[in-house]
């Protein structure tokens, strides 16, 4: 099962990985990149040095399965020149077409599905061996556990990293392909999952995202009785981790008791992302998520009460089949009544498998680009003017390290997820940090060391 790859000479193998869409994509990405590290292959940013290609795929919005596709077919060239690369496709886009991707891509040696992600090192094993293509689909993790030594995510050096608690979904949003890409929802065992964050502690990372398509519901379908509150709580007392996040939630699956625990648990960020879709109760009727505005409205509310500062984000669809002027306005409305920090807004569109493939009363893409249009622009104005009301606090971050966008400057987040940048004359990389925010834009902000905290 494990044994080390044949190397071709002794030069060392490289391995480029490129990933698309969500974080459980980046997740699963780290821990490919664990399993390969283990056979020997190197990281690298070049991908013209590679020896294999990994591509993690996202098929949710149709947009991301289209950069997927024009990605692969640019590797035609690099196949060409260096014909022992081996290119693998994996997550949401190769569980979907599986092995019609290998006939569309003749240069293309694996499909990976979403639950092979654990196999990775044995596929690659096996076709270079063989020379095969192929495609490995399971239903089922085959091997060990997410989570398992040989199957950890790659996080060296790492001050925040992601853990996940869950995959899949059981809630069939009318829109939405991931229960048939990701299947329905398996949740870790909450043992496996403290000793995963504890050895990430031990590593020095200080910040865990918890994931899942929808954390939540975590717990159900396990042995042991245990609800997404126990595990945080478990978190709390046998970790000593600083910072906990997850994400994503469904709104129906926020319970007076998880928004308890923002005033509670004193580890847990003042964060929440929690798409609400749209503003208009016909239509998240007809997407089949199973709440009102006003119990949206009302949730958001009562967390403010527990933690009034809590930074919120959210996601948002535009043109869904049957999307009226008036429904889009719902859709403003509400935006406007909540505020949120950020919002990641989307347009409409059909994904295979989808029930509102079949929907009639299909918006046009011309209304679908203005409403977008509009709805960012409103959210633009909302981000930049709380950004703005950030000017003054002090806030305490986590440095995680040299900013990528401000020369020189370092950058941590605040509790609430904002970005700050801030100078320093030491490397606070790891550390906790107060800061005075002295100006803000509209994707992060600027401040000044006000004193390191121990
Ligand atoms: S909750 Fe709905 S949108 Fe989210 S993953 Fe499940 S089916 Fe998709």
């Amino acid at each position: 099962m494990n044994q080390p790859l044949q190397a071709p000479s002794d030069r060392p193998r490289y391995l480029y990985v490129q990933t698309f869409g969500c974080q459980m994509n980046e997740y699963d990405s780290r821990r490919v990149e664990g399993i390969l590290a283990a056979e020997g292959y190197r990281l690298t940013d070049d991908i013209s040095l590679a020896d294999v290609i990994f591509l993690n795929t996202c098929s949710v919005r149709d947009k991301a399965e289209q950069k997927v596709h024009s990605f692969l077919g640019r590797l035609r060239r690099l196949k060409k020149r260096n014909p022992d690369l081996k290119i693998i496709v994996a997550g949401c886009v190769a569980q979907q077409i599986g092995k019609g991707l290998l006939s569309r891509f003749e240069h293309l040696d694996v499909v990976l599905g979403t639950r092979g992600i654990s196999s990775v090192a044995q596929v690659l094993d096996r076709v270079s061996k063989t020379g095969e293509r192929l495609s490995f689909l399971p239903l089922e993790e085959p091997s060990a556990e997410p989570g398992s030594k040989e199957d950890l995510p790659f996080n060296a050096g790492q001050v925040a990293a992601s853990v996940t608690v869950m995959q899949g979904c059981n809630n069939f949003c009318t829109y939405c392909i991931v229960p048939y890409v990701r299947g329905r929802e398996r949740s870790r065992p909450s043992g496996e999952i403290v000793k995963e964050i504890n050895g990430l502690v031990a590593c020095g990372v200080r910040e865990v995202l918890l994931l899942g398509q929808n954390v939540n519901s975590y717990g159900r379908g396990l042995e042991e009785s245990v609800s997404f509150i126990d595990l945080l709580k478990r978190i709390h007392e046998e970790t000593d981790i600083q910072r906990i996040r997850f994400t994503t939630s469904h709104p129906k699956d926020l319970t007076d008791g998880l928004i308890e625990c923002f005033a509670t648990l004193p580890r847990l960020c003042g964060c929440l992302h929690l798409p609400f879709q749209s503003g208009s109760d016909r239509i998240l009727k007809r997407m089949n998520r199973v709440y009102t505005s006003a119990e949206y409205i009302g949730k958001i509310e009562k967390l403010r009460l527990c933690c009034p500062e809590i930074g919120l984000t959210s996601d948002v669809m535009v043109g869904f089949p049957g999307e009226t002027e008036e429904d889009f306005q719902d859709t403003l409305r509400l935006m406007d009544r909540v505020q949120f920090d950020n919002l990641f807004s989307f347009r409409y569109s059909d994904r295979p498998y989808a029930r509102s493939v079949e929907f009639p009363d299909k918006v046009s893409e011309d209304i679908k680009a203005r409403r977008l249009a509009e709805l960012q622009a409103m959210q633009a104005e909302i981000t930049l003017r709380k950004n703005r009301d950030e000017i003054g606090k002090v806030r305490e971050i986590l440095v995680e390290g040299p900013s990528k966008t401000s020369n020189g400057q370092l950058t941590g987040r605040t509790q609430q997820n904002k970005i700050v940048n801030f100078e320093s004359t030491g490397d606070l990389t790891g550390s906790f940090a107060r800061v005075r925010v002295i100006d803000a834009f509209s994707h992060s902000l600027r401040g000044e060391l006000v004193a390191d905290l121990p």
